[in-house]
């Protein structure tokens, strides 16, 4: 597979200390990061530490048009190499030089440089492209929402290629500067703080910029027109909601559960420890879908979402996330429990703050809810293949394995994991292997075995979370009947109403 390379002299020249090995030493990067659920996620090569993404978006039309400009350095010796982007390419240029390019495979974009590129090398590729989102579908599926007024792009376990060129997977984290030019009158939301907003013959700029690494699936674009709220936490982290002005009848409470996201956050912050961005709020577009999702510092919430009401659980749970997913990333897809496991236990933690029911309760009721032929237990949290990677089982019954591990190592040290993890992969990847190391290392006790239990075996555990901890000590190790009927704790409805949070549609098979 080694291309021979004809290097024309000049070129040679200037690069001859930059090729110290024969040509034959460069290969063409790998067309996926190596993810056994999504094989062509991700590209192999490379590694990005900054976008900056230059934009236009027509609301009318919903034709997208940028300039990508993609910093990254080199991980091995590159004849060719890989983005990932399903709109369509018209120029890209590596280090100031055009390059040929290919688009192949469902969103592949194969790049080939002028010049072979060198292990270990900063270099820069720009991408101009341009499309229609909302034309683009991969495998049937679109993680693009059209609205009446925009589009918005907020997706898992992709998005990115609606959007922007990318190493799209969460093992390549980088910075963004995300810079949007909309129609007056119409808004641009992204990440992080927005750091200007300026208008010119009939076009609004908005310059946003999320300054700590962040996974291509946690950066979102939405376009349309907004009520926006703007604020500051008591120590000084900029806030900013956005409510799409067509929510009818969900607006009131979908402004009564996100106008609480600061308080939210504080209280997570003695949970979890300092929060790790540089700003926060969460967005309401007019889409039609049921879910939620963590994009960094501001979680995109459907409509349908408030549409019994307030749910303060729902924000619990997406700003959980930016501590367990955001700031520390799985490492690859199987790892969604160090996410999801997580995000669901803060809500418990929630309503055990609120007195609407504790932990130990709510444990003490997903367990009983499922008798042991219900083919909850048959998914493995730990592992759970990408049909099932948002299964309700890697939500609850990934809960369940948090709450048996409270109950195992005690309330001081389980609290101490809960914070110290985030602290000690901040910014980073981690596996679900990493966790139950570091929960041994900070108990001093043994824990495969509790883990592989609760997140692993393909069977109900005989008992539930709760039976060691309701019994005295000196009876832990007798076997314990499951209660008979556990009381619904008050904050169940409003928990299980955030069920669909991560309900994306995907019955889409993942052509990629
Ligand atoms: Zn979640």
């Amino acid at each position: 597979m080694h291309r021979r390379l004809i290097v024309p002299s000049a070129l040679a020249a200037s690069l001859l200390l930059a090729i110290p090995a024969s040509a034959a030493d460069y290969s063409p990067g790998a067309p996926g990061i190596g993810d056994p659920y999504y094989p062509a996620s991700g590209n192999g090569g490379y590694d990005v530490s900054h976008y900056d993404l230059r934009l236009k978006y027509q609301p009318a039309t919903d034709l997208l048009e940028g300039t990508a400009t993609i910093i990254a350095t080199t991980t091995q010796n590159l004849s060719r190499f890989n983005l990932d982007l399903g709109l369509r390419a018209s120029e890209v240029r590596v280090n100031g030089k055009k390059a040929r390019f290919t688009a192949t495979g469902d969103h592949e974009l194969e790049v080939t440089p002028a010049a072979p590129l060198a292990k270990n090398r900063a270099i820069s590729v720009v991408v101009r492209y341009a499309g229609k989102p909302s034309e683009l579908k991969i495998g049937g599926w679109t993680a693009w929402h059209r609205t009446p007024d925009g589009g918005v792009a907020a997706q898992e376990p992709d998005s990115a290629v609606w959007w922007f060129p990318s190493n799209d997977h969460p093992l390549d984290k980088a910075t963004f500067d995300v810079s949007v030019s909309v129609p007056d009158g119409t808004q641009a939301i992204s990440n992080g703080v927005l750091t200007s907003q300026s208008s010119r013959l009939g076009w609004t700029r908005f310059n946003w910029r999320s300054d700590k690494p962040q996974a291509t699936y946690l950066a979102t674009l939405a376009v349309g027109t907004f009520d926006i709220t703007t604020d500051k936490t008591d120590k000084g982290l900029p806030v900013l909601n956005a409510y799409s002005k067509d929510l009818g009848g969900n607006a009131g409470a979908a402004r009564a559960s996100i106008e609480r996201t600061a308080e939210v956050a504080e209280w997570l912050e003695e949970v979890f420890g300092p929060y790790p961005f540089n700003a926060l709020g969460g967005y309401v577009p007019n889409v039609t879908s049921g879910y939620a999702l963590e994009t960094q510092t501001r979680p995109f919430y459907s409509p349908r979402q408030f549409a019994n009401g307030a749910n303060v659980s729902v924000v619990v749970h997406e700003l959980a996330h930016q501590w367990y997913g955001d700031s520390v990333s799985v490492d690859g897809w199987k790892d969604i429990w160090i996410n999801e496991g997580f995000a669901r236990y803060s809500q418990w933690l929630w309503s055990e703050k609120e007195g609407e029911g504790t932990a130990q309760e709510l444990a003490d009721y997903v367990y009983a809810q499922h008798p042991a032929d219900d083919p909850f237990w048959t998914v493995k949290p730990g592992d759970p293949g990408p049909d099932k990677q948002f299964d309700l089982a890697v939500y609850d019954r990934g809960a369940l394995a948090l709450q048996a591990l409270r109950n195992e190592i005690g309330d001081e040290d389980f609290f101490a994991v809960l914070k110290g993890w985030p602290a000690e992969h901040a910014y980073g990847n981690a596996r679900v292997a990493d966790f139950v190391k570091y929960a041994e290392r900070v108990s001093g006790k043994p824990l495969a075995g509790l883990f592989d239990t609760w997140l692993y075996d393909p069977s109900r555990p005989a008992a539930p979370a709760a039976a060691k901890a309701r019994t005295p000590r000196s009876q832990a190790a007798a076997p314990t009947a499951p209660a008979a009927k556990p009381a619904q704790p008050k904050s169940w409805k409003k928990i299980a109403a955030t069920n669909t949070i991560h309900d994306h549609g995907h019955g889409h098979g993942h052509g990629h």
